[in-house]
């Protein structure tokens, strides 16, 4: 699983989960270096929910899973795309041209056509909501 955290979807399957945002700082569990972890975010799918936490002093992410409300004890690390790896994990979904031209589209410059709507199709199939990538690639 992965969690990206500019547009707050999380990736299980090759399919993105909207989450929801924790704007209050409740209480998500204890991080293994002694510090607090915070709820972050929680994504629900099927009857299923996960709730990815942040460490309060070493800023570690981890997740932890739900059935319905009941926690069914696996949880552990998560990796994280942070706004400054956004790019390149977006990258590495689409061919070169595909990339190029979501780029060219970002900044408002000319693009190839058939490529960008290649990559719309790309992104969409993985219910990556391409307006939100256009914004923060
Ligand atoms: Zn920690």
């Amino acid at each position: 699983m992965i969690y990206v955290e500019p547009i707050n979807r999380l990736i299980r399957d090759k399919k993105a989960v909207k989450g929801e945002k924790v704007n209050q700082k409740y209480f998500g569990g204890f991080c293994e270096c002694g510090g607090i972890m915070y709820q972050k975010s929680w994504f629900h799918y099927d009857s299923h929910s996960i709730l990815i936490s942040e460490c309060e002093k070493c800023w570690k992410n981890e997740f932890m899973n739900f059935n319905g409300r009941t926690k069914t004890g696996s949880k552990g690390k998560i990796q994280v795309i942070e706004r400054s790896d956004f790019r390149e994990f977006i990258r590495d979904l689409l061919s070169t041209s595909e990339f190029e031209a979501v780029l060219s589209k970002s900044r408002g410059e000319s693009y190839n056509a058939s490529a960008l709507s290649r990559a719309k199709k790309k992104l969409e199939e993985m219910d990556l909501p391409f307006d939100e990538v256009l914004a923060y690639i």
